[in-house]
């Protein structure tokens, strides 16, 4: 899990759009970046 968190902040630095978010991957073990601000896809909730 710490792997996951640290790869999404990671993600999170490495993109400076505020719109920048998470839907549930292809594999269920990494989460898919969208970048698209307005797409209605359900989003991966990220709990710390
Ligand atoms: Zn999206």
């Amino acid at each position: 899990m710490s792997k996951l968190v640290s790869a999404i902040k990671r993600t999170f630095a490495d993109a400076a759009a505020p719109t920048v978010h998470f839907h549930q991957g292809t594999t269920n073990s990494f989460p898919e970046v969208c970048h698209e601000g307005a797409c209605e896809r359900p989003r991966l909730s990220v709990r710390g």
